[in-house]
C-alpha cells in the first residue's frame, strides 16, 4: 500500500549529520498519525552517505533511497525525489542538515488537510551570519518587486505539497528549476507557516557563494522579465541623454560659437556605454542560455539505483 506522506530529503555529503537526521526523522514518523515513507536522495555524494543510506534502507523499509548518477545540484536532486516519491496525499520537503525541523510534519499536515495544497515555511529568524541574512533579505525583497509570480518573502523549499500539485511540478518540463518559484506559480490554496530556521547541525553548507548566486539568478531570470525590460529602458535613457547633449552642443555652437572639447568626456562615454552594451548582451545571453538548455531536452537527472522496500532496483 502506498504511504500517505513522503518525506523528501536530498543529501550531498552529509555523513556527519546522517545519524541525528535518522534519529529525528524516525521519532517523527513513529508518532505521526499517517503512514510515511522517507525518500532520501543521494546527489552524487563522495563520502559515506551512500553506504549509510543503503544500510538504513535495508534495515527499515520505510526508507526509500534514490541514488543519482552524479551531483546534479540541490534543486534537481529535489526534483528527482519528488518524481520518485510515492506519498498518495502529500510530500514533505526538507533539507538533510536539520535546518528544517522535521517535527513540523504534523502541523503542516493539519494545514494541508485544511484544504491547502501548499504549506510553506516562512523563516522568522535565521541563525546565520549578519551579512548572509542581509543578503538573503535584500534578494527576496528585490525578487518580490520584479517577479511576475508572487513568491512569498523568506520562504524556502521547506514545505508540504499535495499530491496533485506534486504531479504538476513533476510534469513541468523546465530545465532550470527554482522549486519555490514553480510552487508559487502553481496557485491553489497556499499557506505560510512561520518557523525558526536552525543553524546547520553538522558539516558545512554545500552552497558555496557561487551556487547561491546561481540560485538567485534562477529566481530572477526564470520568474521575471525585469532584466530584459531594464535593458530597453537603459537604452532609451542613453538615447535621451545623447539627444540632450547634442542640442546643448548645437546651442553653444550657434550662440557662442564654441567648439566642443573634452577628450576625457569622450573616453568616459565610450567606456561607460561599451560596458552598458556588454552587460545588456550578457543579460540577453542569460535568457538565450535558458532557451538553449531547454531546447536540448536532456533528462533532468539520471538515477543510478533505487532501494524500495529494502530491495535494490536498477
Ligand atoms: N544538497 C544537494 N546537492 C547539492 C548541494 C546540497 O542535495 O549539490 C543538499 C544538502 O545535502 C542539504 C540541502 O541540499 O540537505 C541544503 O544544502 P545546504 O544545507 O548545504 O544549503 P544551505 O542550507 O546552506 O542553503
Ligand atoms: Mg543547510
Amino acid at each position: 500500500m502506498k504511504p500517505q506522506v513522503s518525506l523528501v530529503i536530498p543529501l550531498y555529503n552529509e555523513e556527519s549529520v546522517f545519524r541525528s537526521l535518522i534519529t529525528r526523522i524516525t521519532a517523527v514518523i513513529e508518532k505521526a498519525p499517517m503512514s510515511c515513507e522517507v525518500v532520501l536522495i543521494d546527489d552524487g555524494s563522495s563520502d559515506a552517505t551512500q553506504e549509510l543510506m543503503t544500510d538504513q534502507a535495508k534495515k527499515d523499509t520505510r526508507f526509500h533511497c534514490v541514488f543519482l548518477s552524479r551531483n546534479f545540484g540541490h534543486q534537481i536532486a529535489l526534483s528527482a525525489g519528488m518524481s520518485r516519491a510515492l506519498g498518495s496525499e502529500a510530500l514533505f520537503i526538507l533539507d538533510g542538515d536539520l535546518q528544517d525541523p522535521p517535527e513540523l510534519l504534523e502541523e503542516f499536515y493539519t494545514h494541508l488537510k485544511n484544504r491547502n495544497d501548499v504549506v510553506y515555511a516562512i523563516r522568522k529568524k535565521r541563525k546565520e551570519s549578519y551579512l548572509k541574512k542581509l543578503a538573503y533579505s535584500t534578494f527576496y525583497r528585490f525578487l518580490d518587486k520584479i517577479s511576475y509570480v508572487k513568491i512569498p518573502l523568506d520562504s524556502g523549499d521547506f514545505s508540504m505539497i499535495s499530491r496533485r500539485v506534486t504531479d504538476i511540478l513533476v510534469q513541468m518540463p523546465e530545465q532550470s528549476r527554482y522549486i519555490r518559484g514553480m510552487r508559487s506559480w502553481s496557485g491553489f490554496n497556499q499557506i505560510g507557516v512561520p518557523y525558526e530556521r536552525d543553524a546547520r547541525e553538522e558539516g558545512n553548507t554545500k552552497y558555496a557563494f557561487k551556487h547561491l548566486l546561481k540560485l538567485a539568478s534562477e529566481g530572477i531570470f526564470n520568474f521575471s522579465e525585469f532584466p530584459i525590460r531594464f535593458i530597453t529602458r537603459l537604452g532609451a535613457f542613453s538615447v535621451l541623454i545623447s539627444i540632450v547633449y547634442l542640442f546643448t552642443v548645437l546651442y553653444k555652437r550657434i550662440a557662442y560659437d564654441a567648439v566642443p572639447e573634452g577628450f576625457t568626456a569622450l573616453l568616459i562615454a565610450i567606456i561607460m556605454f561599451s560596458g552598458v552594451i556588454l552587460i545588456s548582451i550578457g543579460i540577453i545571453g542569460e535568457y538565450i542560455l535558458r532557451i538553449f538548455f531547454q531546447s536540448k531536452q536532456r533528462p533532468l537527472f539520471l538515477i543510478d539505483k533505487e532501494i524500495i522496500n529494502g530491495e535494490e532496483t536498477k
